[in-house]
């Protein structure tokens, strides 16, 4: 071992190497250079110790520089990649969940590299508020008297239970005590916002005097949370939001509904789901609702506020609005998102998400054959179509999966699970999903044009493995 340790390359070396010059060329500076040169000698060393890896002077080298050349494209390139979703699940929360639109994407890049009139009043030359852009547009598309928006909706829930039932009481039904993708539990966010949960009902019924007998003094609000993903089939009942609202009426509290992805769209109308619409859902009565603006909406991250015009006041003027407003690009994101919905389709040519929910599974099987068509006669692959179920994700409808169409693929030697790493190894990095001994490419969620990009990588495999 000690042998070998001498074999290590000098970090004078590594700087004289080609990889090195290449990316000194690239104009990354010596400092951060020569740190993960030294960085790649360390663990190499610690490698050689461990006897994890042996090999001649040469190989040891080679292994040095590779370490080096991978960690010095990190200074450079983004570290979030564009990724191909095969997956099938268009809000998929691990892949970033919306996609947006080239419009929304223009709005970011011309908000991003300018100057602004974020909080700049062009007409009075006075400052204004950065509400005022998002505010109009949101109320003009669902009839709520007023909006707000925040970083994310878990931020919406938060500010509002902390600015209008801190140290009060909030009454919730048990049946909608949710836990959310592993983070977002209603219970811990009433926690750390030192309102007091007051659960009533059961897991599968809850009734209209449950709420009434629960209201004392000390309550605040009643708090409606949307199931988002799970639902209660069977023997249920739960409390309707006009019956809601007028409880809240008669007691003076606030009647605040948490509807997690919220729909802007009308799915149902087409058979798709049983989503309210978020402008039918105000006229029911609550005062407040918040929802993403990266589920079903299609937009940017962020939590959408809607509701009465003197509670959304004291929002914006509330103290935790500064932690929890969002930026230029998001806004700027947002404003197209909601834009999109104004079209004559309602947004569905325009907005990605969509676009891909309303899209017929026709066209679905026929991108699938698109594919197919690029996939066929690649050596050692076998292809064929398969019909399949893609759910929406997100945490958003949860009892529908949508008809879909994609491929199987399959190599003669290479099992599943492999061809699945070297798929996420590649550039774009491809995921799909692994049913039963088949790699699965969902086309619900791929684009014409990376059904290329998915036949160059598998071309790619290919060849690597037939000169192997
Ligand atoms: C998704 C969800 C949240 C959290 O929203 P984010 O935008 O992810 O912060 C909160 N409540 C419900 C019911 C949800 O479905």
């Amino acid at each position: 071992m000690e042998n070998q340790l001498r074999h290590l390359p000098s970090i004078k070396k590594i700087q004289d190497s080609q990889e090195y010059q290449l990316l000194s060329q690239k104009g990354i500076g010596e400092k951060y250079l020569t740190l993960l040169a030294q960085e790649a000698v360390d663990e190499v060393r610690q490698q050689l110790r461990n006897q994890t890896v042996t090999g001649s002077q040469n190989d040891i080298y080679n292994e040095v520089c590779q370490r080096f050349t991978k960690k010095a494209s990190m200074l450079i390139n983004s570290p979030i990649r564009k990724v191909i979703n095969g997956t099938g699940v268009i809000l998929h929360t691990n892949l970033g969940r919306a996609r947006m639109s080239e419009q929304a994407a223009k709005q970011v890049y011309s908000a991003a590299t300018n100057y602004t009139n974020l909080e700049f009043n062009l007409e009075t030359g006075e400052r204004g508020s950065r509400h005022d852009h998002i505010e109009w547009l949101l109320t003009k598309l669902t009839g709520a008297e007023a909006a707000a928006v925040v970083n994310n909706n878990a931020a919406a829930v938060f500010l509002i239970l902390r600015a209008f039932a801190k140290n009060k009481e909030v009454i919730v039904s048990r049946g909608e005590l949710v836990e959310i993708g592993g983070s977002f539990r209603v219970s811990s966010i009433m926690e750390e916002s030192d309102a007091a949960l007051v659960e009533v009902g059961t897991t599968n019924k809850t009734h209209i005097e449950d709420f009434e007998q629960a209201i004392t003094d000390e309550t605040a609000m009643v708090l409606k949370v949307h199931r988002s993903n799970f639902n209660i089939t069977g023997f249920t009942s739960s409390v309707s939001r006009e019956s809601l609202a007028g409880i809240a009426e008669k007691h003076g509290i606030i009647f605040y509904e948490d509807l997690g992805s919220g729909a802007f769209f009308d799915f149902n109308q087409y058979g798709i789901g049983r989503e309210p619409v978020v402008e039918n859902i105000l006229q029911e009565g609550p005062d407040l609702i918040s929802c993403s603006g990266d589920k079903l909406f299609g937009g940017p991250q962020a939590g959408i506020i809607l509701g009465k015009k003197v509670l959304i006041d004291r929002l914006k003027k509330h103290q935790l609005m500064r932690t929890f407003r969002v930026d230029k690009m998001t806004l700027a994101a947002l404003s197209a998102a909601i834009q999109s919905y104004f079209s004559g389709d309602h947004g569905v040519s325009e907005n990605p998400t969509l676009n891909r929910i309303m899209e017929k599974s026709l066209l679905v099987k026929r991108r699938a054959l698109l594919l197919l068509q690029k996939l066929q006669r690649i050596h050692g692959f076998a292809c064929r179509l398969v019909p399949l179920r893609s759910p929406i994700g997100g945490g958003t409808m949860p009892d529908i999966d949508l008809e879909s169409y994609g491929i199987a693929i399959k190599h003669k030697k290479l099992a599943s699970q492999t061809l699945a790493w070297q798929l996420r190894k590649g550039d774009p990095p491809i995921v799909g999903r692994i049913h039963e001994d088949d790699f699965l490419i969902d086309c619900r969620t791929v684009t014409d044009t990376e059904c290329e990009d998915i036949a160059a990588a598998i071309r790619k495999i290919s060849s690597a493995y037939d000169e192997s």
